[in-house]
């Protein structure tokens, strides 16, 4: 065995791994990368068909994210945003403020033309002002949700509704099998028994509702076909119904929910589960309904990672946001993951001028966010984010985005011919395949016969790295990822799927 991979074994815990099952084997020991392809320590090479777990953008080894790190490298790698601004993280905000309010823009120049005034300065107020950087998904999302709370708590003693009594403590609405990140808060507002239920006793009280699984909906009436379950679902959007029911008795209670969390279009940890074209707009508008604020979970979806449909006028969108796709404004935007394109840790949350008010005061008053983090505001992070910003707004990252999209789609279709292929899932450049005991039943393999893993780990011998989840295997390629690395991947796949799990 490798000297390095013997020092892993000896050292280093992974996460969400068993390390019994670890400790089995020779781990693979990752040492470079260029575009879609990793190296490791014997020199084998890898397709990563996951982009290192859903964070490289642009491939490994950028050329133009290089050279700016390096720049910035020779000025200064780190210094504190806690007192001090730095260049490349102001830059940043910039950039990400425009980005994220492009289809509030473009909804201000519609409304403008019409001249309904009222309505256009309600969604002026949506506009994503304000950028609070931290380090990764799980503290965007913490960031989030103590602005969210303590906005409603200030905003509704304001009002004078008791804020101090704990029946009127704001609550939050997620949706059922939810995943917002690791650290407590972003745990409490999860909702996947697997990964969340042994720490109960640690967490504060969210509530879940149903969010849509048209594969597996109890409302879906339709027999398996050989399509993506959402295209040939019969239902009365029960699910929609589910949402109107719970802020109904959530209001009736006298605390109507302080704000509803949602990862937009894709819900990603609990196996790649796409929502059904107008969920996330008619969610949306019923939280708005009643008084909710939206948070976005971006963390996956962000950055041209849910593709490019044209829902506005036909209009085609060129936002980087899921959200957008649907002409949803959140009033938080959590991005983290690719931001840098994959390359540092870093994340940000986006708010709007009216959350930050209600955070300004005169000292004495300290109605301060006392939080942050040491690297908040990393320059060097800043500085890949903005080359990775750049690269996304060119024209031959959007064609080589259009083209991939494509290519997956198509390659994956031989795939339904598979027995053990219940539904294939595309949003964008994301897949989730998830794998049956047999399609016509949607029979699911038991968890512990690991049908994920092992389909994966054939695909891992035929040169193609990806994690399942479950017993969906996920492909989420870099963008730069070629027509030919494709059909490696989905080759490697379906010969993964045969040699696996025998059919
Ligand atoms: N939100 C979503 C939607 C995610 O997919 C993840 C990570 N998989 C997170 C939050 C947490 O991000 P991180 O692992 O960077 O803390």
């Amino acid at each position: 065995m490798h000297r390095l991979a013997q020092l892993d074994r000896q050292f280093v815990w992974h996460p969400f791994t068993q390390m019994r099952d670890w400790l089995r084997r020779e781990p693979l020991v990752i040492v470079s990368g260029r575009d879609a392809v990793v190296r490791d320590v014997h020199g084998r090479e890898y397709l990563d068909a996951n982009s290192s777990i859903w964070t490289n953008l642009h491939g490994h080894n950028h050329a133009k994210i290089n050279a700016a790190i390096q720049r910035q490298l020779r000025k200064i790698a780190h210094s504190s945003a806690l007192g001090l601004a730095n260049a490349p993280a102001s830059l940043l905000a910039e950039k990400l403020v425009e980005s994220a309010n492009e289809i509030c823009d473009l909804r201000v120049a519609i409304y403008d033309s019409t001249r309904k005034s009222a309505r256009k300065s309600a969604i002026a107020n949506r506009k994503l002002s304000k950028v609070f950087f931290s380090d990764d998904g799980s503290t965007a999302l913490e960031v989030a949700l103590k602005l969210a709370y303590e906005f409603t708590r200030r905003t509704r003693s304001a009002n004078n509704l008791s804020a101090a009594k704990k029946s009127t403590e704001p609550k939050f609405l997620s949706l059922e099998g939810a995943y917002h990140g690791d650290t407590v808060g972003a745990v409490a507002l999860g909702h996947i028994d697997l990964f969340h239920r042994d720490y109960s006793g640690l967490l504060f009280k969210t509530d879940k509702v149903m969010s849509p699984y048209c594969y597996r909906c109890p409302f879906n009436r339709a027999k398996p076909e050989r399509a993506d379950a959402r295209a040939y679902r019969r239902c009365n959007w029960e699910c929609i119904g589910k949402i109107e029911q719970k802020f109904f008795a959530q209001k009736k209670k006298g605390n109507p929910y302080a704000a509803f969390v949602f990862e937009p279009l894709i819900q990603g940890a609990v196996g790649m589960i796409p929502q059904p074209t107008g969920w996330l707009q008619r969610a949306a508008e019923i939280a708005r309904g009643y008084g909710a604020l939206l948070i976005a979970d971006e963390v996956m979806t962000g950055f041209g990672r849910t593709g490019f449909p044209s829902p506005l006028n036909s209009q085609p969108s060129t936002s980087l946001f899921a959200c957008h796709q649907e002409c949803v404004q959140p009033d938080f935007l959590c991005l983290a993951k690719g931001m840098t394109g994959g390359y540092l840790p870093m994340a940000a949350t986006l708010t709007t001028q009216k959350i930050f008010s209600a955070f300004l005061g005169e000292y004495a008053e300290f109605k301060t966010f006392f939080h942050g983090h040491s690297y908040t505001a990393n320059q060097l992070g800043a500085a890949a984010s903005l080359a990775s910003l750049d690269i996304l707004r060119s024209a031959e990252s959007v064609r080589d985005r259009v083209r991939l999209e494509k290519t997956l789609h198509d390659e994956l279709q031989p795939l339904w011919s598979q027995p053990n292929v219940g539904d294939i899932r595309q949003v964008g450049l994301i897949v989730g395949i998830e794998l049956v005991k047999d399609w016509r039943t949607r029979r699911p393999f038991d968890l512990c016969a690991r049908a994920g893993i092992r389909v994966c780990e054939a695909m891992a011998k035929r040169g193609v790295l990806t994690r399942p989840i479950g017993n969906v295997v996920v492909l989420l390629p870099p963008y730069c990822t070629t027509a030919a690395q494709v059909k490696k991947i989905v080759t490697a796949l379906g010969d993964g799927i045969a040699a696996a799990l025998g059919n």
